[in-house]
């Protein structure tokens, strides 16, 4: 679709410019040629994907957290599609065994199963019955997130709902299911969705303290420590009603709080991770979807949750010689963060 609205733009140009003809044919000789090279790519690619280069197979389990709707949904149904076998997990049972049913009659390979990541029991229970059917994973996406801000809003009324959920609820998967990760020369690998609003290095939004955001972009310094000092001081400062002036970023400032935390956390972990010997290797990074039209954002945006999807599968499934590891991901490009 974008190679069409690229033509498009590319046909208007020419045809209402004063170009010479000859100038013009040869415009649009070398833009046809063009277009045959990105689809011997497109072509090439694809195959690569999905003959090459595929290391799973039916028996690779892919975890999704939130997937009963939205960019979960869509990242379970494509991980399917590429014939992984899914768990799709939602904090109501109902939803899970809805969405799942769906995709089964797609013929899909899908099971479902409840998780709220923000339930200590619940997640207990999650992995006792995951060891119990499955005796491991290869692949877990950290898809649940919540905000309850939207337009020019910016309220912090749900602060610690964002927190607990986006960040510790995240977090809190991810301890309980890293030992459940299954060893292999591929690699399991961890996929956390996150957003451009919490990267601690951007443009815009970023936190004002340039201590503070030097000490988390530093290795020698960031620490879960300063993560949970940085979020239960905002959340002091939300209680007592000053955390307009703390320096925090400005826009969807909880969430964005939440999401910095768990970007930084992606790169903290990452460091730790490395350390294990090849076999045993846990690749673990974040990605933006991009504003992408869901409940979340009644329903507001400019792509659909399969275009938001996209990035997060691509990760998932790079194969072994490409994927790194502590990096934060948007339209299949990294990102400074
Ligand atoms: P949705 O609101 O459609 O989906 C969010 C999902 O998370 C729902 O399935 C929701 O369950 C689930 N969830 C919320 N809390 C919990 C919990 N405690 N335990 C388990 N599941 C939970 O939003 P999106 O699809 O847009 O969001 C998916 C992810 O993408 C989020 O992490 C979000 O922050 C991120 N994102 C979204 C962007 C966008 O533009 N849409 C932009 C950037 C990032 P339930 O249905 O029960 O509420």
């Amino acid at each position: 679709m974008r190679g069409t609205c690229s033509s498009a733009r590319n046909t208007g140009v020419c045809l209402y410019c004063s170009t010479s003809a000859t100038l013009l044919v040869t415009i649009a000789w070398v833009f046809s040629k063009k277009q045959e090279k990105v689809a011997l790519l497109g072509t090439i690619s694809n195959l690569t994907f999905q003959m090459v280069i595929r290391w799973w197979s039916k028996e690779t389990v892919a975890v999704v957290t939130g997937a009963n709707q939205g960019i979960g949904y869509e990242i379970a149904r494509q991980l399917a599609v590429h014939g992984l076998h899914v768990v799709l997990t939602s904090r109501d049972f109902d939803r899970a065994l809805g969405a799942t049913t769906n995709l089964q009659a797609e013929g899909l390979s899908v099971q479902p199963c409840q998780l709220d990541i923000t339930d200590a029991g619940s997640v207990m229970s999650f992995a006792s019955w995951i060891q119990l059917e499955h005796g491991g994973i290869d692949v877990l996406v950290n898809n649940a997130g919540v905000n309850f801000n939207g337009g020019a809003d910016n309220s912090v009324e749900f602060a610690e709902t964002v927190i607990k959920t986006n960040y510790y609820g995240t977090k809190r998967i991810i301890d309980t299911m890293l030992p459940m990760m299954r060893p292999s020369s591929f690699g399991a690998r961890i996929v956390n969705v996150s957003s451009r609003l919490g990267r601690a290095n951007g443009r815009k939004n970023k936190i004002g303290d340039p201590t503070l955001r030097e000490n988390l972009m530093k290795d020698e310094t960031l620490s879960e420590e300063l993560l949970d000092e940085m979020l239960t001081n905002f959340l002091s400062q939300v209680n007592d009603g000053t955390w307009q002036n703390g320096g925090w970023p400005q826009m969807y400032t909880d969430y964005s709080l939440s999401k910095l935390a768990l970007n930084v956390y992606t790169r903290l972990k990452a460091r730790r991770l490395s350390e294990r010997l090849d076999s045993h290797r846990v690749y673990i990074n974040c990605f933006c979807p991009g504003w992408v039209k869901t409940q979340m954002t009644n329903w507001e945006g400019n792509m659909s949750a399969e275009e938001g999807a996209d990035t997060g599968v691509w990760m998932a499934l790079l194969p072994v010689e490409n994927i790194s590891s502590g990096r934060f991901y948007a339209e299949r490009r990294e990102i400074d963060f």
